[in-house]
């Protein structure tokens, strides 16, 4: 019985064991083991009891109580096992309590019945000497100093301790029976042990290997992170080269389409040199796009903070996007509340670049109705800042739930067919989330499909 539990708490004491999957049937397979090995143990001690006490050797109450009080043990430790109380005690399996509830158990049944003290004794035995295995020097020490001076008191006390009862032909198949069952139990519980032993080595085996191979994989993985890593820092420099190559010559395109504009051009010219200059805009806007973004994943993109008027900063950009809004018969609003700074320290470009990608797509998401931009001011516990909230409102097309995250990855839209009404790179947002958490801010969006949406900035900006 004892050694059912010295073996699984082998068994349980490997991590892998109780981390694993299988750590929950085995657990179960535990406790089943538990009962079985139990009830075993009692049943046939109290069976060989009950035989004696027929014979007469013992009086009849010793076996009933013997067997109750296998059944009460049994029921107590089940409980503290399945309610998992029994992870409280340092020992989980209780294998230590148990050996010493069982041998304190056999003690008193050693004393009531020493006709049969042989018995009482030897199970003692067999219950320490694999109740040991799982216990401290100390601790085996004390207990079997215990059971060393229990039973001297006992045998002392009690002159009449009948080693052998052989006085009848039954009581002598009877001690036969037991001299069978108990080399029987120890030939079973030595088999169980090195079954054990030997699962365990297995086990140990298979989480080396799978150390092993873990260890191996960690590696590779490593290796195929650093990488990406470096092609990614190459792609974004390449990015961000590329695109500043690239703005130079658009800005010449730009500068001569402007003069050519200017020059006496037939209507035809005029239209045709007006396209060019209008391409010539778009295209610098997705090179500033793309070189901002490559310069943000690069880490190259350096904050500029200065002193400046925020509201200032708000009027032009609300001018900037009124001629927009006009063409589509959108009113445009921005209020600024009155307990917004005046002046602020920050940097004036990026904030104006987040909420010209924020009010632009306002606008350019929205068919009819209204786009408005809400400025406020947040309480905040510090005096020398304050955190400022951007709200900008549409009555437009509205963003599906689905896509309300996506579309703050770079180059995600909501719509991502080729069939889209509306042009433009999906970096915008990319683009302006990570300023905004630059600046130790961040964005968000509520939005209902058809019915507009919200976005709105919060800054932290020191006032000036
Ligand atoms: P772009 O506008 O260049 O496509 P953004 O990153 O600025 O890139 O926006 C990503 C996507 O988010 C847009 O393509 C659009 O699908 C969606 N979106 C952004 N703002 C709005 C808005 N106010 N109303 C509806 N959809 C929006």
């Amino acid at each position: 019985m004892d050694l059912l539990l010295s073996g699984s708490d082998i068994l349980h004491r490997s991590p892998t064991l109780v981390d694993s999957q299988a750590g929950h049937h085995e657990r179960r397979a535990f406790r089943a083991r538990f009962v079985i090995g139990y009830a075993l143990s009692y049943a046939l001690d109290t069976a060989l009891l009950a035989l004696f006490a027929l014979a007469d050797t013992i009086p009849k109450w010793i076996a009933i109580s013997y067997g109750a009080a296998g059944v009460a043990l049994c029921s107590v430790f089940y409980c503290l096992l399945i309610t998992g109380f029994s992870e409280r005690f340092r020992d989980h399996q209780l294998t230590i309590y148990q050996t010493f509830a069982s041998g304190t158990v056999m003690l008193v049944f050693l004393a009531l019945a020493p006709n049969v003290g042989f018995l009482f004794l030897s199970i003692i035995f067999i219950v320490f000497g694999f109740g040991s295995l799982r216990m401290s020097w100390r601790e085996a020490g004390i207990s079997w100093g215990v059971v060393a001076l229990a039973s001297g008191a006992i045998l002392y006390r009690t002159h009449d301790i009948s080693w052998l009862p052989q006085s009848s032909p039954i009581e002598y198949i009877l001690v036969w029976m037991w001299f069978v069952l108990t080399l029987a139990r120890l030939i079973a519980l030595g088999l169980f042990g090195s079954s054990l032993r030997i699962r365990l080595r297995q086990r140990n085996q298979q989480l080396a290997e799978s150390i092993r191979s873990l260890e191996a994989r960690t590696v590779d993985l490593d290796v195929a992170k650093e990488q990406a890593e470096a092609a990614n820092r190459a792609k974004s420099r390449f990015l961000a080269n590329v695109s500043h190559e690239l703005r130079t010559p658009m800005n010449g395109v730009l500068g001569m389409t402007e003069l050519l504009l200017d020059t006496g051009l037939s209507d035809k010219q005029r239209r045709f040199a007006g396209m060019a200059h209008s391409s010539a805009q778009a295209l610098l806007c997705i090179i500033n796009d793309v070189l901002d973004f490559s310069r943000i994943e690069a880490g190259k993109l350096q904050l500029e903070m200065n002193n400046f008027d925020l509201r200032e900063v708000l009027e032009d950009l609300t001018a900037l996007l009124a001629v927009q809004a006009r063409a589509k018969q959108l009113s445009l609003t921005c209020r600024v509340g009155e307990n917004v700074p005046a002046m602020v320290h920050g940097d004036a470009t990026r904030i104006r670049q987040i909420l010209l990608n924020l009010v632009g797509n306002a606008v350019k998401f929205t068919e009819r109705g209204e786009v408005s931009l809400e400025v406020t001011r947040e309480a905040s516990g510090k005096p020398s800042s304050c955190m400022v909230r951007f709200a900008v409102r549409d009555t437009g097309i509205g963003i599906a739930p689905d896509a309300q995250f996506r579309i703050f990855n770079a180059f995600e839209q909501a719509d991502g067919s080729n069939t889209r009404r509306h042009d433009g790179t999906g970096l915008g947002l990319a683009i302006s989330r990570q300023l905004a958490e630059m600046m130790g801010g961040g964005i968000s969006v509520v939005s209902s499909p058809g019915s507009g949406s919200t976005f709105t900035l919060l800054l932290p900006l020191r006032l000036a």
